[in-house]
């Protein structure tokens, strides 16, 4: 049953998507999170709550993607079961028991992907991938010298790259081809989308499991209609000279608790019973 008011004062604050069903859901979660006295902090929550997909929770990791050292995650889901979003609708009193519970050095904290755009006039811009990172080209080939840590491994062509994190391999990049990763493995992940392979382009055919302390670089032909994606976000960038990936993007932390094993969700998700 819900705690006695004013027991914890933990900041808090929900993201949710706009669905009518994750309306009912948050509305009834914010009552039980003032009944458990939890205070309501945009601003500087110690704890985010997204309700709805994999989708919202990827929304409020960018939401607060410059207070990741402060904030851990939890996630409700109110559609079908989610990778980041473990907790059920009927399972909302759990969610504040966990929440009261918790201890900030107890987290489960996964690796960021680390994204750095280089543009042909020295110019760099930085940005943060829970899930992966998407570089492709509109219509035409993409070209690019891809470099394992400055060693010229191969150049591809195709309609792109995807490079995913651990957690983000059940993602878009197990619809790819990619492996599916234990998040406790320290490793990210390169991933071709449509490469081209004939008597005179090839590329490794294969997607490639690269050591956490390694980087990976694409060097790209002078275009002016890259897209690169970074989790839902869409970038349409003119001149990108390069796109590093890195393994150093520093950590999300979720909150431990009602976590349910790595590889039950995979198999809850995508096998279901084994007869
Ligand atoms: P969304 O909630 O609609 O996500 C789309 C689907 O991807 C959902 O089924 C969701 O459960 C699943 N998903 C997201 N992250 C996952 C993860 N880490 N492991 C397993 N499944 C996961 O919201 P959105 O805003 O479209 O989310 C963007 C993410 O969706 C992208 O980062 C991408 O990985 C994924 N996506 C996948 C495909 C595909 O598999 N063909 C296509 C588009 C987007």
């Amino acid at each position: 049953m819900i705690l006695m008011k004013n027991t914890t004062g933990k900041r808090i604050w929900i993201v949710k998507n706009d669905s009518q069903k994750t309306a009912v859901i948050a509305a009834e979660l914010e009552q039980l999170c003032r009944a458990a006295g939890f205070v309501f902090d945009e601003e500087n929550p110690e704890i985010v709550i997204s309700v709805g997909g994999d989708g919202t929770l990827l929304t409020a990791f960018h939401d607060y993607e410059r207070q990741l050292k402060t904030v851990r995650f939890i996630g409700v889901h109110t559609g079908h079961l989610g990778f980041y979003a473990d907790f059920q609708e009927h399972e909302l009193e759990q969610v504040i028991e966990t929440i009261v519970h918790e201890k900030p050095s107890q987290a489960f904290k996964y690796p960021l992907l680390k994204v750095q755009i280089k543009f042909t006039d020295g110019r760099v811009k930085t940005h943060l991938a829970l899930n992966e990172s998407i570089i492709r080209r509109a219509s035409k080939t993409l070209v690019a010298d891809v470099k394992i840590s400055d060693f010229l491994f191969e150049k591809f062509r195709g309609d792109g790259l995807a490079v995913s994190t651990p957690t983000g391999s059940t993602a878009y990049n197990k619809s790819i081809g990619g492996a599916v990763m234990h998040p406790r493995v320290r490793a990210f992940q390169v991933t071709e989308v449509a490469s081209l392979n004939n008597l005179i382009y090839r590329t490794l055919g294969a997607a490639m499991i690269i050591a956490e302390k390694d980087t990976v670089a694409f060097d790209l032909e002078n275009a002016d209609d890259y897209l690169l994606t970074v989790d839902q976000l869409e970038y349409f960038y003119d001149r990108i000279a390069s796109v590093t990936y890195s393994l150093d993007g520093g950590e999300i932390a979720f909150v431990n608790g009602g976590h349910t094993g790595f590889w039950h969700r995979v198999k809850n998700s995508f096998i279901g019973e084994v007869k």
